[in-house]
């Protein structure tokens, strides 16, 4: 299953399209180059035909992505890119846990994490959501002030 998401995020990179905004979508970008490369030189080399789909799919699955999917964004967190993971930072991680702290991620700061074509509509609800707030006048002053914590996107 993440294995067939993540052949649909290469697709989608190999016809051009986007595979996402972000950091972590920068390093997805750079791991799938590295990949197109190499498959690329194999088939130099007559170690792999053209066209031949199952050689960067093997690639693909030899390269070992830590990628989570998820509805607001999607987490590059792994063992080897823990820098800039903002879930992680000015807590205490429970004993005996592995991974990110997902119930802390901020989508829109953290450096593994990728915002999908998919991620947009619910920015843009949102956006619009906030946008509706700020038109009402009962809303109260301290509402319509921008958070100083620079938090958006955060889901605690
Ligand atoms: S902040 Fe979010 S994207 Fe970044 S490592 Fe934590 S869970 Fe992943």
């Amino acid at each position: 299953m993440r294995l067939n998401r993540l052949s649909e995020f290469y697709a989608t990179y190999k016809a051009g399209g986007v595979v996402g905004f972000g950091p972590g979508a920068d390093a997805l970008t750079a791991t799938f180059d590295a990949i197109k490369e190499t498959a690329q030189e194999m088939k130099a080399n007559g170690l792999a035909r053209q066209g031949d789909a199952r050689v960067e799919y093997d690639l693909l699955r030899k390269a070992k992505i830590s990628l989570r999917f998820g509805t607001f964004n999607h987490c590059m967190f792994g063992e080897h890119n823990l820098a800039g993971a903002k879930c992680m930072e000015n807590t205490i991680v429970p004993p005996g846990h592995r991974g990110p702290l997902i119930d802390r991620c901020l989508p829109g700061r953290g450096a593994n994490s990728i915002i999908g074509v998919e991620h947009v509509k619910f920015y843009r609800s949102e956006k619009g959501s906030l946008e509706r707030q700020l038109e009402t006048k009962k809303t109260a002053p301290c509402r319509r002030a921008p958070c100083s914590n620079r938090c958006w996107g955060s889901r605690t």
